[in-house]
Order: C-alpha cells, then sequence, then structure tokens
C-alpha cells in the first residue's frame, strides 16, 4: 500500500475549528482553506483513491 503524502506547502493555519474529516478541533488549513489535519486530509485522499480503483467514484473532492 502506497502511503499518500500531500503538498502542503501551500496550506496554512487560522482559527480553531472542528476538521472537516475528524471533527477534532484543529488550528490547520489545506490548500484550500479548508479546516482539517493534514494526516486526515491524507487518509481521506488514500481512501477516496482506493474507491476511485475499485470503480465505485462519488462525490468531488473535499479538501
Ligand atoms: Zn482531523
Amino acid at each position: 500500500m502506497s502511503k499518500i503524502v500531500l503538498d502542503w506547502s501551500a496550506g496554512g493555519v487560522g482559527p480553531k475549528s472542528p476538521c472537516a474529516l475528524c471533527g477534532k478541533p484543529t488550528i490547520i488549513r489545506s490548500p484550500k482553506g479548508t479546516a482539517c489535519h493534514k494526516v486526515c486530509a491524507e487518509e481521506w485522499t488514500e481512501a477516496r483513491q482506493r474507491q476511485a480503483n475499485s470503480g465505485s467514484s462519488s462525490s468531488g473532492r473535499l479538501v
């Protein structure tokens, strides 16, 4: 299993808000400005790619 590592160089920080993926507070912002942990986004992206590979793609990108 290949580990996804997102390019977070365009990411930032902001006021503490619930992570969009796990719901725990975070100050981390994705490069698109979504409040979420980098590790959560990486796990989510990995899960999405697994879904895509299995042919059941659904909604668009979240972060
Ligand atoms: Zn999280």
